[in-house]
């Protein structure tokens, strides 16, 4: 499976203009820009993004998006390069839940203006048609919902029931927020990864997990959330969301692969964002030592926190 992180720089003068600087001294040194930036610490180079939550889910059949964040406007623009800018396409879009911050791309995701386009939404809440509609709504958005050109369709998922889409099965579990919010377990060639946002992760026991516990079991990667730093997640009970070391707690327990970081806080700057990775590494690396000292050793984790645009294979 393919994951791809749709958002793009929010650093990027600044990363053009170190470029252009080195390029000026050492030609050599930016014959490949790409590389050259993703060098940089992320405070300087490319960041970490300020695009919201949305990602592309793909396997050699399926194609899947998860929310309707500021980043579906980017995704919007490759698929409208394929089968949606011809009216032929096709597009499946889970929805976790109804914060802006997973709405607020949808009335700039351009498919959804190609007559001919199928544009489906899923998700487990009953009201999910409803908030859909609002999105598109005067005075707040000029083109009403009852006017978009594509053919847009609505689907209830059933809680903690596997749902086939082609060559991938995908399962919602509930998460810890203030309104309810759906993760989503995509399983495809006996690889598994799970999107765990938005969620604070309240439930910490397995016991207290219960059914949704499976959410989380057994993964190649575990997409989690990271919005706030330790100190930060300790003081905002009930705002929904975690940080770093809950999420090393989580998948140490459940010999999770990989962990991805997401949804970092909007309002926090690059270098707030790499405080709180510097304090999930300190905690890691103290859970790690700890763990070895009583005998008990863990198994070896792979994490990072995520930068926009990232594509991982699983
Ligand atoms: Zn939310
Ligand atoms: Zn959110």
């Amino acid at each position: 499976m393919d994951l791809y992180l749709l958002h793009s720089p929010r650093s990027k003068s600044k990363t053009i203009v170190l470029a252009l600087r080195s390029y000026e001294k050492d030609r050599a040194q930016i014959k490949d820009i790409g590389s050259f930036v993703k060098s940089l610490p992320k405070n300087i180079g490319a960041g970490y993004g300020g695009h919201t939550s949305c990602i592309e889910v793909s396997t050699p059949k399926a194609r899947l998006i998860v929310d309707g964040g500021s980043g579906i406007r980017g995704l919007g623009e490759k698929l409208m390069l394929e089968a949606c800018g011809a009216g032929r396409g096709i597009v499946h879009i889970l929805m976790t839940h109804f914060h802006w911050d997973h709405l607020i791309g949808l009335p700039f995701f351009t498919p959804i203006f190609v007559p001919g386009n199928q544009i489906h939404f899923y998700g487990v809440q009953p009201d999910l048609e409803d908030n859909i509609r609002r999105t598109f709504c005067k005075p707040n958005f000029p083109v009403p919902f009852e006017n978009l050109p594509a053919s847009i369709h609505f689907h209830t998922l059933n809680p903690r029931q596997p749902q086939m889409f082609d060559d991938v099965k995908v399962t919602p579990y509930q998460l810890d927020h203030p309104d309810p919010c759906w993760g989503y377990r995509f399983e495809h060639g006996g690889k598994a990864l799970a999107y765990c946002v938005d969620t604070e992760c309240l439930r910490v026991s397995r016991e207290s997990m219960g059914a949704d516990l499976a959410l989380y079991q057994n993964l190649d990667l575990m997409i989690f959330d990271a919005q706030y730093t330790f100190l930060e997640a300790s003081e905002r009970i009930n705002w929904g969301h975690a940080s770093g070391p809950i999420g090393i707690d989580v998948a140490l327990r459940e010999k999770v692969k990989k962990v991805l970081f997401v949804h970092h806080d909007p309002a926090a700057p690059d270098a707030k964002i790499m405080e709180a990775e510097r304090q999930t590494r300190e905690y890691y690396e103290s859970t790690l030592a700890a763990a070895h000292a009583k005998g008990e050793p863990l198994h070896a984790l792979e994490w990072e926190f995520a930068r926009e645009g990232m594509s991982i294979l699983v």
